[in-house]
């Protein structure tokens, strides 16, 4: 296993990922992460649950419904508001971690783009797969 160490931009809050996953970084194009980030896309990777702890602080959670009707949890800094990880309850055993907030972030690959659909024009596709809404299951 691999630890792989998170922080949020004040400090506060700081988490770590301890996985054999190959840390990777996916695109996520959709509306949401768009209204979330204040930018074109995310970077996220899919992780089991069991395998993220938060080491500094406390992560609050923001509840709302993804497309599917579900409800989507955002643990995020209370002080500085970045986001550490999502969680869907269609994935109940994973978090969505935002792999761009991870140390040596700079050096994964991008693996793929979801919710091309939504790429805004300017935006070149990066990864070699882009998906229109998500991988099919
Ligand atoms: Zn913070
Ligand atoms: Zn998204």
């Amino acid at each position: 296993m691999t630890v792989t160490k998170g922080s949020c931009h004040c400090g506060q809050t700081e988490w770590e990922v301890d996985t054999d996953v190959k840390l990777v970084h996916v695109f996520c194009h959709c509306g949401a992460c768009k209204k979330l980030s204040g930018g074109e896309y995310t970077l996220n990777v899919i992780v089991p649950k069991s395998a993220c702890t938060v080491t500094k602080g406390e992560l609050k959670v923001y509840t709302y419904k993804g497309d599917s009707g579900n409800d989507t949890d955002c643990y995020y800094c209370p002080n500085c508001t970045t986001h550490a990880w999502h969680h869907q309850k269609v994935q109940a055993d994973n978090y969505i971690v935002r792999t761009g907030l991870l140390e040596g972030a700079e050096n994964f690959e991008v693996a793929a783009e979801v919710y091309g659909k939504d790429r805004w024009s300017f935006q070149p596709q990066v990864a070699a797969h882009s998906f229109d809404t998500v991988p099919p299951s």
